[in-house]
């Protein structure tokens, strides 16, 4: 079906690096919206420890949806509510992977709200397979010389060989 309104979603991270996880998320949420933005945070927080700079991390989200036109990335940098305002996002897109991430995710789609009142944030799950991916521990499995084939796109894992080589 083709709406008049494309309904858009913004799926907002650090992606350092793009996880399946993420990648699961991500192609999800096309099932109740037309068009994606994925938005790539500039600063990861010092406790993540970050690896990849943001245009690396840009262009591996781009590789990795190269294949689905409705999916775009962009870089940002200040608050979240005023990029999907901006691009005139319906919702923001999130992924729940356990308990634990709720209290977190919980506490910042309320925040939005205080700063947008427009602002809706729609939860997704991922695929069982994924419930126990993060970026860090791809991170910390990678540098540590481990297999992360299962967890990462080729793109991804193609970066992050020439980064351990390195
Ligand atoms: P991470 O937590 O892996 O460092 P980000 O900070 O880039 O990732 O998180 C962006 C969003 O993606 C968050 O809502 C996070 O909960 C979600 N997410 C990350 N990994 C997964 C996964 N394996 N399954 C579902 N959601 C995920």
């Amino acid at each position: 079906m083709t709406r008049v309104h494309p309904v858009v979603a913004i799926y907002p991270g650090s992606f350092d690096p793009i996880t399946k996880g993420h990648e699961d998320v991500a192609r999800r949420s096309l099932r109740i919206a037309d068009r994606l933005v994925v938005a790539v945070a500039h600063t990861v927080s010092q406790a993540k420890g970050g690896l990849f700079s943001v245009e690396e991390r840009l262009e591996m989200v781009q590789e990795v949806f190269e294949d689905d036109d409705r999916i775009e990335a962009v870089k940002f940098e200040g608050l979240l509510v005023d990029l999907a305002q901006e691009i005139g996002a319906h919702f923001v897109v999130r992924g729940l992977r356990a308990v634990s991430d709720y209290e977190y995710e919980f506490e910042m789609a309320q925040m939005n709200r205080e700063l947008w009142s427009g602002s809706e944030t729609v939860f997704l799950t991922p695929n069982q397979q994924y419930s126990f991916l993060s970026a860090s521990l791809v991170r910390e499995v990678s540098r540590l010389g481990g297999d992360v084939s299962r967890f990462v796109s080729e793109p991804v894992l193609r970066r992050l060989q020439r980064r351990s080589a390195g």
